[in-house]
């Protein structure tokens, strides 16, 4: 039995990928191990879009190299992103390193494994899409595959959710951004595939599953002659048996058009929760990033969610200290999360990304700990504005799909070396139709049903509540949300 250890940096695309990776190499005969020690194959599933998540890779693979030295025979595998963005330079960096493998030729992974072990040599194995400059636009896009072989349902974080692939790739090339460059041109899946993978997931015990797409909202693929659109897709799939939830990420400003906000607010399987990155409240700055769209048009875009979807969830992504960001600028993404109130804001300080428009003609001239006091007075802005938002959902009833212990009952759980499906009664989590996650006491075997929660506190990111009903019949429109 050969053994495989998959680290995963990143996001949720990633973590979609290990997933299919590790099913393909368990196909292959491989279990997966815990540590890299133990494994005959060591992979690494990377990120660029952050400096940060380079380094972490390159330090684990330091960290590793005297295990290989030991072993000379273990297969050391970088993919993703970092392997699409760095190519050569991770052989470089890092000697060790058997194989380098771009986000669009996942698939070749078992073999690309089988192969490096198999010569004598122990050759080095590279295999990479071309850059978005190399070819024409079809060619290119040819080289980066989406990957969607079938899955494996233990790799999933909750047995009860998966995400779905539905687009891979980017066009609109903000300036900041490398995901137009590793992820390759924006491609969308055919609906009819996209169905069938919900199908055989619904018939695993899948209840939510969350549609992936850089830009999601862009989605487009005109199948027998018919254009659909995500929100034909979600249509689609709202009748698929036994799925009680569809969400959707990340979307982007500009492709919010009302037939997805009627969607939302119409279909009555779609969460009521939309992430719109905003990325700054001020227009120099959104001109300096590309983003495509001023602050006056994302408030109409604001204005025509909360006017579709009352009561809808909106989290933004911000950066702060982007090249010539002035307190001033500063000062108008402050007031942008005043305004709009988002439900959480994923808050980045910015990392110079080489290959990128903005590391090419715009100098990185905000020093780290402006970056740094600006991110915290951010956060901590958001977090009051968050708390505040949660503070109504108190005395309210929410319906909750239950995931499973929350990370406090997690942690006991693993100090007590238990399992947690013990019966007893345990703090369990699960999120509302508005995307709030909830706390409150219940049996773990609640795990993958729908209960209703009275909410009688809160934090900034949590609601705590305790269970009124357990809401059995999955699939039924009617037990949706009682508010949100
Ligand atoms: S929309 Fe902009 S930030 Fe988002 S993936 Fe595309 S280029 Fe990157």
């Amino acid at each position: 039995m050969k053994k495989v250890y998959i680290r995963t940096v990143g996001c949720q695309m990633n973590v979609l990928d290990s997933e299919m990776v590790i099913a393909d190499l368990k196909r292959h005969g491989y279990v997966v191990v815990d540590t890299p020690q133990e494994a005959d194959c060591v992979l690494y599933n990377t990120c660029s879009v952050r400096e940060h998540a380079e380094e972490k890779v390159y330090s684990a693979l330091g960290t590793i190299r005297q295990d290989k030295e030991n072993h000379p025979e273990k297969t050391i595998g970088v993919m993703g992103c970092m392997a699409q963005k760095d190519q050569d330079l991770i052989f470089q960096k890092a000697p060790h390193v058997d194989l380098i493998v771009g986000t669009g030729q996942l698939g070749e992974i078992p073999r690309l494994i089988r192969e490096t072990r198999d010569s004598a040599e122990r050759e080095q194995q590279k295999a990479v899409s071309l850059g978005r400059r190399d070819g024409t636009v079809a060619e290119v896009s040819g080289s980066f595959q989406s990957y969607d072989p079938l899955r494996d349902p233990e790799m999933r974080p909750s047995p009860y959710q998966a995400f779905v692939r539905i687009m891979i790739g980017c066009d609109k090339f903000c300036t900041y951004c490398v995901v137009p460059s590793t992820r390759g041109p924006e491609q969308s899946r055919p609906p009819s595939q996209i169905l069938s993978e919900v199908h055989v997931l619904a018939d695993q015990g899948v209840r939510e599953v969350c549609l992936l797409g850089q830009t999601v909202n862009s989605y487009k693929h005109t199948e027998n002659g018919q254009l659909h659109r995500l929100s034909d897709l979600i249509c689609a799939i709202n009748d698929v048996e036994g799925i009680e939830r569809i969400r959707f990420v990340t979307s982007y400003p500009r492709d919010m058009t009302d037939d997805l906000l009627q969607a939302v607010r119409d279909i009555p399987k779609a969460v009521r929760y939309l992430h719109v990155p905003l990325q700054h409240g001020c227009d120099e700055q959104l001109r300096l990033m590309k983003r495509g769209y001023t602050v006056a048009e994302y408030r109409e875009m604001m204005a025509r969610i909360n006017e579709t979807i009352p009561g809808c969830s909106v989290s933004s992504d911000f950066i702060v200290g982007f090249c010539g960001e002035t307190e001033e600028s500063h000062q108008l993404s402050m007031d942008s999360i005043r305004e709009h109130r988002f439900k959480n804001s994923f808050i980045f300080k910015y990392s110079e990304r080489p290959g990128t428009k903005a590391a090419d003609l715009m100098p990185d001239d905000i020093p780290e700990d402006v970056k740094k006091r600006r991110n915290n007075e951010m956060l901590a802005l958001q977090n009051q504005v968050s708390e505040e938002d949660n503070a109504e959902f108190i005395g309210q009833r929410v319906s909750v799909l239950v995931e499973g212990l929350s990370k406090t009952a997690e942690k006991q759980a693993a100090r007590n070396d238990e399992g947690g499906g013990s019966g007893l009664a345990r703090q369990l989590m699960g999120r509302s139709m508005c995307d709030r996650i909830v706390v409150f006491d219940g049996n773990p075997r609640l795990a993958g049903s729908t209960a209703e929660i009275e909410i009688h506190d809160c934090t900034g990111t949590t609601l705590i509540g305790s269970i009124v009903t357990r809401q059995v019949q999955h699939g039924s429109s009617e037990l949706l949300p009682i508010i949100g």
